[in-house]
């Protein structure tokens, strides 16, 4: 498996929680920013992607022509592939987007809807209201889209556990294919790291958040999603693939500002700063990038790292093929440890998260990636 990721940087507006890389939207930059990408993708050598996934920011912030001439060129350049994700902001939906992206080869959407009571999506910075959310899941339905996505988060400011069980059950009775329910992380730089400063006693512990998380779990479960990933649910058949292919460590591309790769072994991210990608791609030269050659010990701890947080934990047999390494051997005394303590449990030749590593799944990853 390999992906492709592309990073569309532009946002009506900036929510006060977000670290990535985005930009408030002016039309001349966002044009300025797809001829550089176009540049980029031309210049990208062959790579036989099986996902596409258009992220961002906000992808559909550019108008529905703009997206599907990316999306022909993307598909022009990886035609082997046969996922092809974009994330959308509900508010900015316009009716026949979802028939145009579906005719330009999309199958998988990803819908920012973030919670369905109108104060927390205030909270949050967000502007779409909840009847939009009913009403872009039915066109998404109407243009056939195989698989129907909603991203919500927990532990926001204000939240309680009803108000998280009316949003969970509103995405349950929208009957969508697949949720990701993520916990609010307060990033460094952010305006809620400055609120979170004035007012700490507005923000979750961690153990008020493991309870919203415990009720996502039990809850979309109880519905008919399986819990494929930390934070990922889904209706059988209907699981990211792209999303799987990061954790199982396998090859990706990342285009555009920002943007991560994973190839040959090395892990790169290309320059967070808009004006040098811009500059770079323009005048085709390589994006600037840090990079990192990822081996032994170190490319053994991330392999872990990421297939701990799926629902299926670590192949014994093939990490040691694809690795060299012996899991409980040569991770012994972190296996050990946690296996005592009731988080990592071995079945047959897996070794996989206990329900309750699940909610410690920070602290055991961590593990694995720091043993020496
Ligand atoms: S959360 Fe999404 S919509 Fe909000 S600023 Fe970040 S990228 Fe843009």
């Amino acid at each position: 498996m390999s992906g492709v990721y592309v990073h569309l940087p532009f946002c009506p507006y900036l929510c006060p929680y977000c670290d990535f890389a985005k930009w408030p939207l002016r039309a001349s930059a966002a044009n300025e920013y797809l001829e550089a990408l176009y540049a980029e993708i031309d210049g990208e050598s062959t790579f036989p992607a099986r996902t596409v996934y258009l992220g961002g920011g906000t992808p559909n912030a550019y108008e529905r022509r703009r997206l599907v001439e990316l999306l022909a060129r993307l598909r022009a350049r990886f035609p082997g592939a046969s996922e092809v994700s974009i994330e959308v902001n509900p508010e900015l939906v316009c009716d026949g987007d979802f028939a145009a992206y579906r005719a330009a080869g999309v199958t998988r959407l990803s819908i920012g809807v973030q919670s369905f009571e109108p104060s927390e999506i205030q909270t949050l910075g967000r502007k779409h209201s909840v009847e939009q959310v009913g009403g872009v899941v039915a066109q998404a339905r109407d243009a056939a889209i195989d698989s129907i996505s909603l991203d919500l988060i927990f532990a926001i400011p204000g939240q309680t556990a009803a108000s998280w069980s009316r949003t969970l059950e509103a995405a349950i009775a929208l009957d969508v294919d697949h949720c990701s329910a993520y916990g609010l992380t307060v990033e460094a730089g952010t305006p809620y790291e400055a609120w979170r400063a004035r007012e700490p006693a507005a923000f979750f512990d961690d153990a008020r958040e493991a309870e919203l998380y415990g009720m996502a779990i039990e809850t979309l479960r109880a519905a008919g999603y399986e819990q494929y990933e930390i934070s990922n649910f889904a209706r059988p058949g209907h699981r990211c693939a792209h999303n799987l292919n990061y954790w199982a460590n396998g090859e990706y591309v990342g285009l555009g500002v920002g943007a991560a790769s994973y190839r040959d072994g090395v892990r790169s991210v290309h320059t967070r700063s808009l004006e040098e990608y811009l500059a770079a791609a323009r005048e085709g030269r390589p994006i600037p990038s840090e990079a990192e050659r990822l081996e032994g010990r170190k490319r053994a701890g991330e392999a872990v790292m990421l297939a701990l947080r799926t629902a299926q934990g670590v192949g014994l047999s093939e990490f040691k093929e694809r690795y060299g390494i012996d899991l409980l051997k040569d991770y012994a005394p972190v296996v050990t440890r946690f296996a005592q303590t009731g988080l990592l449990e071995r079945i047959g030749d897996t070794v996989r998260l206990t329900r309750r590593g699940i909610f410690l799944a920070n602290d055991v990853c961590g593990a694995f990636v720091t043993f020496e």
